[in-house]
This record gives structure tokens, sequence and C-alpha cells, in this order.
């Protein structure tokens, strides 16, 4: 049982190294190069002797550096691959839409290309999003919803998904997607909406910010706990057959429903610290996003078990206590 994961310092790249190292992998991480040391989702576990250097091991390398890839894998030689990483902020990739496609389309291709040669290739999962369905004529999304993406994030996402599922009808390998919705934590990164709106609430509770400026706040989604959306993926590797699996909650909820919750919470009425700034508006908002995760409740046994109001507590709790401590 030996783990290989791109994007492991990532929001779903720590919960999923927290639930392989409690079932007794050896997990391996690809790190890029940064400068700033810096990766407080991993502190615990790389600050811990008795894991890091001896179940929990980091490389350096980069979606983009198809060499050193290559090496990593045929020297960890894993028996699955969890492959998380990219630019993952839909709204940022309509300012830097060739880096996003680079890095989440080809950078996923190459990660293919280099699995595909090696003599025993490891079980594979690729972290495809709902934005592949863009704004779909119908509603809920399954497994075969037509791909409509309308952001160059969908675009990017939707050709690797694609080609996830042509290497495994192709070439026979063990290839999956996970099409995740929307999953939030308290380890989101601060530009995401309920990030954002989880640290205003306990920030305006502490006193320490006075307004909230948000783009659309009708805009709806589907969301759900990521630490559940990582279950999802390490089960979909444990089954006899590789396949793609919708991961979502089935239930959709307005940005304005997350801020209700968020502020009641700390005793807040947030009409009162909400204010539309046009400069958070997104090109193209899609519509009518909500993910029937039958198949993976059926096959996977997988179904969410936190609400979107326990969500809400959990973020604005953790927010609360940092700000604290
Ligand atoms: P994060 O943004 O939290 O993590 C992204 C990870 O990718 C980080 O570890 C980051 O490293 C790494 N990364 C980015 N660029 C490169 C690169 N050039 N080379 C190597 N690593 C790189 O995303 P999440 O954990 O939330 O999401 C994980 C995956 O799931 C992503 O692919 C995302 O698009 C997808 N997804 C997420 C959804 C969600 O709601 N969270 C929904 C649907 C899909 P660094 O720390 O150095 O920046």
């Amino acid at each position: 049982m030996r783990a290989l994961i791109t994007g492991i310092t990532g929001q779903d790249g720590s919960y999923l190294t927290e639930l392989l190292l409690g079932k007794g992998y050896e997990v391996h991480g690809i790190v890029r190069r940064s400068s700033s040391l810096q990766r407080p989702r991993l502190d615990q576990q790389y600050n811990d002797s008795s894991v890091y250097g001896k179940q929990l091991f980091l490389h350096y390398s980069d979606l983009t550096d198809v060499t050193s890839l290559r090496r990593i894998v045929q020297r960890v030689e894993p028996t699955e691959f969890y492959h998380l990483a990219g630019q993952s902020h839909v709204g940022i990739s309509f300012e830097i839409p060739e880096s996003t496609c680079e890095l989440t389309a080809l950078g996923t291709l190459r990660i293919l290309e280099i699995l595909r040669d090696q003599p025993s290739p490891p079980r594979f999962v690729h972290a495809s999003s709902r934005e592949i369905f863009g704004t779909p004529r119908s509603s809920p999304q399954n497994e075969d919803t037509p791909l409509n993406p309308n952001s160059p994030y969908g675009v990017a996402k939707a050709f690797a998904t694609q080609m996830v599922k042509i290497y495994r009808e192709a070439h026979g390998l063990f290839f999956c997607n996970a099409i995740c919705y929307n999953h939030e934590s308290p380890r989101r990164s601060e530009n995401f909406v309920t990030r954002k709106i989880s640290l205003a609430a306990a920030r305006i509770k502490k006193g320490l910010q006075s307004e909230l400026m948000m783009g659309s706040i009708d805009s709806a989604r589907d969301w759900g706990f990521a630490a559940e959306y990582v279950e999802a993926m390490w089960l979909m590797l444990q089954q006899e057959r590789p396949n793609d699996y919708v991961i979502a909650t089935g239930h959709s909820h307005t940005v304005r429903d997350f801020m209700r919750l968020a502020f009641e919470h700390v005793g807040l009425d947030w009409n009162q610290y909400y204010r539309l700034d046009p400069r958070f508006a997104r090109p193209a908002d899609p519509e009518n996003l909500l993910g029937d995760a039958t198949r993976a409740r059926q096959s996977l046994g997988w179904q969410p078990r936190t609400t979107f109001a326990e969500l809400a507590r959990i973020m604005v709790d953790h927010d609360l206590k940092n700000l604290s401590e």
C-alpha cells in the first residue's frame, strides 16, 4: 500500500494524507518549490518524527517538470496514484487561462503518459470537477451528462477527464475520475467564497473587520465536506473495476444561505455587514449545478454525512478558535 499524491499540500491532499496514513499506507507527496517553506496543512505530520521520513515522504517536482515526475514515479513505484494538483480556482482561471490549461489539462496528460509506461501501472484517480458540465441542460447531473464547460478551468478539467477515460478504455488501465462538486473545510484557501465568509464572520465577531465585500450572493452550489470527498476517491481505487463517479451531496444552497448560517452561528445579522462589490463577479457563472451521486452510493457505499449547516458551523468555529489563539 504505497500512495503517491500530487497536490498533497492542498485542502484535499492534506485530508487524503491523514486518511491514508491512518490506513497504514506509505504516503509520498509531490511538492513544488516556493519562496516560502510554509505548508501549514501538513505541519502536523511533517513535524512528527515518527511519521515524516518513515511513513510520509515529500518529493520536489512540478506538473510542468516531466523528467522529475517520471523519476519520482519510477523510484516510488506507487500502487495507487491520487492526482489532485492543479490551478483550482475557477474565477482566477479567467485571468490565467494559459497556465490553468497547461497545469490542469496537459499536466494530467503528462502523468497519464508516465503511468502508462510503467511495468505495472498504479491505480489512478483524477480529481475532476462539476465545472466540466458548465451550465448543463438537465439537473441533477450524473456521469452521463454531456460536457459543456464555460470557464478555462472547466475546459481544462474536461480535457483531463476525457483523457483519463480514453486511457482507461484504450489501454485497459485502472484509471478513474472523481467528478467532484464543491467541497469545503476549514482548510479551504481564503480566496474561496465559503472560507472568505467563515473568516469574515469570525473576524467581525471579534471586532477585527467591519464589512464583507462579495460578488453575486445568489449563485447556488452543491457543497460538501472535503474530508468525506477524499474517502470517495480512496474507495474508487478499492473496487474490482475502474469507473468515473460523481461525488456530491445532491443539495443546492446559495452563497446567501452560507452567509446567513455563518453569521447566525456567531449571533450576527449578515445583512448589516454584506456589501456588493462587482469586482468579485464572474464573467460566467454556471447554473443548475446539482450532483447525482447515485453510482457512488450504490457501488462505493459512499454518502455525505456532514450537512451544509454543520459545514458552516465547523468552518466558523475553526476560524474563531484560530483568532482566539
Ligand atoms: P487546492 O488549491 O487546495 O490545492 C491545489 C494543490 O495543487 C496544491 O497542493 C498546490 O500546491 C498544487 N499545485 C498547483 N500547481 C501545481 C504545480 N504546477 N505543480 C505541482 N503542484 C501544483 O485544491 P483542492 O485541494 O481544493 O482541490 C484538489 C483538486 O480537486 C484540484 O485539482 C481541484 O481543481 C479539484 N476540485 C476541487 C474542488 C473543491 O471544491 N475543492 C471541486 C472539484 C474539483 P501549492 O500548495 O504549492 O500551491
